[in-house]
C-alpha cells in the first residue's frame, strides 16, 4: 500500500481515479488545483503524485517544477495530450513516468509499482487472495490454480482481482463495466458476461456448473469459496 496525492481537476475522473486507487489497496487524498496540489505534496508527504497536466490555475509542467524544488516525490504524469512536446517537457520538468488518457486504472497502477519500485519505495499493492484452490495476486498478476498457473488475458485478471478483493460479496455488473471496464456511463452487460465466460473456461468451470465464479440473476456476480 502507497499514500497517494491524486491532483486532477476533472471531477468525474479524480473520483474515479481515487476509488479505483483505493480499491487497489493504496491511501489515496487528491487536489483540484495546482497550488492545493503542490501544498498537500509539501504537507502530506505522498510517495507518490498522480498529476493531471492541464490544471486550471497553472500548467502541471511548470506545478512539477515548483515540485521539484523542494520534493524528490515519485511523479507520473496524467495528459490527455498526446503531442511529444508536453510528454517531453513534463519528463524534463522530472516526471518519473507518464500516462495517457484516457487510461485503464489497471495500466496506471502497474506504472505506479514500477516508479515505486524503481524509487526503492518498498512493496506496494494488496497481498495475495486465496480462495478454494485459487490464489490471484495482484501485484505480479499472477493467478494459480491447484498450484498451477493460469494465463488469464488483462482484462480477464482485472475482473477476477476485482471480485478477489472482495470474496463472498455479489459485485453488480455495473459497478464492474464501471471500475474494471472504466465505463462510468453506459457499456453492456454483455461485455462483463463474454469475459466472465472465458475466465471460467480457464478455471475450468462454466455457468451450467459454476465452482468460484457465481452469478445472481439480475443482481451480480461473485467470487466465492467453493463447496467442498
Ligand atoms: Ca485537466
Amino acid at each position: 500500500m502507497a499514500q497517494l496525492l491524486v491532483v486532477e481537476d476533472d471531477e468525474r475522473i479524480r473520483t474515479a481515479l481515487i476509488r479505483a486507487l483505493r480499491e487497489r489497496g493504496h491511501a489515496v487524498s487528491s487536489a483540484g488545483t495546482a497550488m492545493s496540489g503542490l501544498q498537500q505534496a509539501v504537507e502530506e508527504r505522498p510517495d507518490l503524485v498522480v498529476l493531471d497536466l492541464g490544471l486550471p490555475d497553472l500548467d502541471g509542467a511548470e506545478l512539477l517544477r515548483m515540485l521539484r524544488a523542494v520534493s524528490a516525490v515519485p511523479v507520473i504524469v496524467a495528459t490527455a495530450r498526446d503531442d511529444d512536446g508536453s510528454i517531453v517537457s513534463a519528463l524534463d520538468a522530472g516526471a518519473d513516468d507518464y500516462v495517457l488518457k484516457p487510461f485503464q486504472a489497471g495500466q496506471l497502477e502497474a506504472r505506479i509499482r514500477a516508479v515505486l519500485r524503481r524509487s526503492g519505495g518498498g512493496e506496494t499493492g494488496p497481498e495475495p487472495v486465496t480462495v478454494g484452490n485459487l490464489t490471484v495476486d495482484p501485484r505480479s498478476r499472477r493467478v494459480s490454480l491447484a498450484g498451477r498457473p493460469v494465463e488469464l488475458a488483462p482484462k480477464e485478471f482485472d475482473l477476477l482481482a476485482y471480485l478477489a478483493a472482495r470474496v463472498g460479496t455479489v459485485v453488480p455488473k455495473r459497478d464492474l463495466l464501471r471500475e474494471v471496464w472504466q465505463l462510468p456511463y453506459g457499456g453492456s452487460d454483455k461485455t462483463v458476461d463474454v469475459h466472465l465466460s472465458w475466465l471460467r473456461r480457464k478455471l475450468g468451470e462454466s455457468a451450467a456448473e459454476p465452482r468460484l465464479l457465481q452469478t445472481v440473476r439480475g443482481v451480480g456476480v461473485r467470487l466465492v469459496e467453493p463447496e467442498p
